[in-house]
């Protein structure tokens, strides 16, 4: 980020991009529903290039005890990129920026799940990151909300994201990751249609004040198309014919 030089033309004087998009187009969006037989839920996300696969365990026993909250059940998030993930060897340790995005996501499921009906227990959801391309937290993060809804937990609304940014002094919807690398900003977020309730806002570059609100309207447009992505994976998932895995007892 930041407006590195580069030779590639982010944008060229039709308005088309570097992966022959049009400005206000995301890239291409498939969910499935119910794809993990150990998880109580789950859900497989290709946004792009991003390749994700998210599971859900719970509402169960929190281990250690301690933890557990004798109000309200509690979330646990772990986003995790395999360290064949991207082109260089990643270390499979959880990276300082691993551990920010599992945060971010955490912090943005829980205003859409009624985690109070679960006092003392904990719900976690394991998101890994198969292969990246920019905008693996938005992917990752609407994968789990599938994941969540799959596993039943009750919601008052699932969670879609999307990123924008600025590319070429143009704001564009759903930044890849050769416009992350060389554009000027990226602004991930998380929203709830139903609510009309934004629970991820990041923004990495500069913006000025008019910007940055088309930024985030473009961005919660991108929202809106994801989600409907996601309700079909349920209904394909619940109403389709294809087979039902999940609701297992691993860990
Ligand atoms: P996001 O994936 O949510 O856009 P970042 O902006 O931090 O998050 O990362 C942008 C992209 O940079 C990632 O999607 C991935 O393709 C690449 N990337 C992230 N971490 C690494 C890494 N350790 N090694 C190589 N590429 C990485």
């Amino acid at each position: 980020m930041g407006g590195r030089d580069t030779d590639v033309v982010l944008l060229d004087e039709n308005g088309v991009r570097c992966d022959g998009r049009r400005i206000d187009q995301t890239r291409r969006v498939e969910i499935r529903a119910g794809v993990l037989r150990n998880a109580h839920g789950s859900a497989y996300i290709e946004f792009g290039d991003n390749k994700i696969l998210a599971g859900v365990f719970g509402p169960r026993d929190v281990h250690p005890k301690h933890m557990s909250d004798t109000d309200t059940g509690i979330l646990r998030c772990r986003y995790h990129m395999s360290p064949f993930s991207v082109t260089e060897r990643k270390n499979p340790a959880p990276s300082r920026r691993e551990i920010e995005i599992s945060k971010v996501i955490k912090e943005a499921l829980e205003p859409s799940l009624m985690l109070e009906k679960f006092p003392r227990t904990v719900v976690d959801v394991f998101m890994e990151v198969l292969q990246a391309d920019g905008g693996s937290r938005c992917a990752a993060l609407s994968a789990a909300s599938v994941a969540l809804a799959d596993a039943g937990i009750p919601m008052r609304d699932m969670v879609c994201a999307c990123a924008a940014g600025k590319v070429a002094d143009t704001i564009v919807l759903d930044v890849n990751n050769e416009e992350d690398q060389a554009g000027q900003a990226d602004m991930p977020v998380g929203y709830m249609p139903n609510m009309d309730r934004i629970t991820l806002i990041q923004l990495d570059g500069v913006l000025t004040p008019d910007e940055y609100k088309r930024c985030v309207r473009t961005a919660v447009d991108g929202c809106r198309q994801v989600y409907e992505v996601q309700k079909k994976a349920l209904a394909d998932r619940f109403f389709g014919g294809g087979g039902k895995e999940g609701s297992g007892d691993g860990a």
